[in-house]
């Protein structure tokens, strides 16, 4: 039975590297320009991601610092790196660990000092994303796409322990997929303005966008990292 399982979530994550690299092909894009980014939330057995292991994955997604707490401590002997891609609460920074790496998820000026102070004092520095709210539906976190230049600004000037490599977004949920493109393409021209403007210190290479069911559209708008979870862990 464990085995069988195993077999299945090897079986979608294949499936789902070849995905990427058929539509990194398709669009003309080198295939290693497009990082796969397993989320584990729905995954309850941490012995699953020896399976993903196997298969060259070592980075994983959650959106609650507790599970990377469980799953990291069952898992001590595989060396994996966790990403939180979840909402961090200001007074929850310290639940941080080591075995997080990165933050996908910040979205607040608040949630940065915070963070920075705390980093400070453990003398780490974190790359972070910058998750940025492209649709119009009240409930999603992110910054507004407008405040985006002052708050790179501001964390330059301000967050020297936060490493600013990219951008963030969860598209719109809607059946219409041309409505999630057009978050896409909202955050890849943001991106590429933010860049004109000579930050200091702040260079965005890195995308992260594109889900279960519609990673191949958020590849052909220039995500360089989709984050995957149901398409491998569901039945
Ligand atoms: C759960 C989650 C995902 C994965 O979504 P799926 O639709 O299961 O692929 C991606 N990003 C964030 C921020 C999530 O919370």
């Amino acid at each position: 039975m464990v085995q069988q399982e195993k077999n299945t979530v090897y079986e979608r994550t294949k499936c789902i590297q070849e995905r990427i690299v058929n539509a990194c092909i398709r669009l003309g894009r080198p295939v290693e320009s497009v990082i796969l980014l397993p989320v584990t939330k729905t995954c309850l057995i941490a012995n699953t991601l020896q399976t993903l292991k196997n298969l060259g994955l070592a980075r994983f997604g959650e959106s609650r610092t507790k599970e990377i707490f469980r799953k990291s401590q069952e898992l001590s002997k595989l060396q994996l790196e966790w990403v939180m891609i979840g909402h961090v609460q200001r007074n929850k920074v310290k639940h941080i660990g080591k075995q997080i790496t990165e933050i996908q998820s910040v979205d607040d000026l608040g949630l940065a000092y915070a963070l920075d102070n705390y980093l400070k004092l453990k003398n780490r520095i974190i790359k972070i994303l910058v998750q940025v709210k492209t649709s119009n539906e009240e409930n999603k976190h992110g910054i507004p796409s407008e405040q985006l230049i002052p708050f790179l600004e501001n964390l330059s000037k301000n967050c020297s322990s936060l490493r600013v490599e990219g951008l963030m977004t969860i598209a719109e949920h809607t059946l219409n997929l041309n409505d999630r493109r057009i978050c896409f393409e909202k955050l890849y021209a943001l991106s590429e303005y933010a860049n004109t403007q000579n930050i200091p210190g702040i260079n965005l290479d890195r995308l992260s966008m594109g889900m279960s069911d519609d990673f191949e559209i958020a590849i052909a708008e220039g995500s360089t990292e989709v984050r995957i979870g149901r398409a491998i862990f569901s039945n």
